[in-house]
């Protein structure tokens, strides 16, 4: 493992991450195949990155903390909200059995499809669209992610998440003040409780305009 990769798995631990096959995955995928050529030097820095379109890679703490948080288990079929760079896709495919992602903007999502055959990450469908809607073909889902901040909990999200499952994701329509929500379904109904302060780009619900891309 490279200096800069030991370094941020150190940070990783002293940040809260415990679960050591979340450590293990952090490990084993390239985030500089998730950056731009731009920003390889800075790839194992614990901090988000510009990917294009006003996007980011999430923070690598953050990506981990929510791994954990989600406790995907290898039989488990996955729905994530903005695919962006694909790095959070990578991480989720490895301990699931299967991913689905979703992304308005298709440059990035073509992007990220690309890094991840490079990668040889096969057990993820990725799609363009808009992900406040889910995807409703392979619903109901053992656990979802979203990757981007919600003003309020798509309900449809909700309806398509699986009895025993659970969701992750960040609400707050303040751009430096959100929290990660872990949204759990049971017969008796959904229970909800904050987790952890973060900071995403917002969840745009709706049609991309033709102009972005
Ligand atoms: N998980 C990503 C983080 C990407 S940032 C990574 O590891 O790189 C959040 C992404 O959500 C952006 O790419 C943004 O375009 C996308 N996004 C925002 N609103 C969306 C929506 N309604 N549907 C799908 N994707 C959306």
């Amino acid at each position: 493992m490279s200096v800069a990769k030991q370094r941020l798995i150190a940070d990783l631990r002293r940040g809260g991450i415990s679960d050591e096959r979340v450590l293990a995955v952090m490990a084993a995928v390239p985030r500089e195949a998730f950056v731009s050529r731009t920003f390889v030097e800075r790839a194992y820095d614990n901090m988000a990155l510009p990917i294009g379109f006003g996007q980011t890679i999430s923070q690598p703490l953050v990506v981990a903390a929510m791994t954990q948080a989600l406790q995907v288990g290898e039989r488990m079929k996955v729905l994530e909200i903005g695919t962006g760079s694909g790095y959070q896709t990578a991480i989720l495919a490895r301990l699931a059995r299967r991913v689905f992602s979703i992304e308005r903007f298709k440059a990035l999502s073509k992007e990220a499809e690309r890094r991840l055959l490079d990668l040889r990450v096969h057990n993820v469908v990725l799609h363009v669209g808009d992900g406040t809607k889910g995807w409703p073909p392979q619903a109901p889902y053992d656990r979802i992610i979203v990757t981007a901040a919600a003003g309020e909990v798509p309900q449809a999200l909700v309806d398509q998440l699986a009895v025993g499952g659970i969701m992750l994701v960040p609400v707050g329509p303040d751009p430096v003040n959100q929290t990660v929500e872990r949204i759990t379904k049971s017969e008796q109904g959904i229970a909800r409780e904050e987790l952890m302060p973060v900071r995403f780009v917002p969840l745009v619900a709706g049609a991309l305009p033709t102009y972005e891309g």
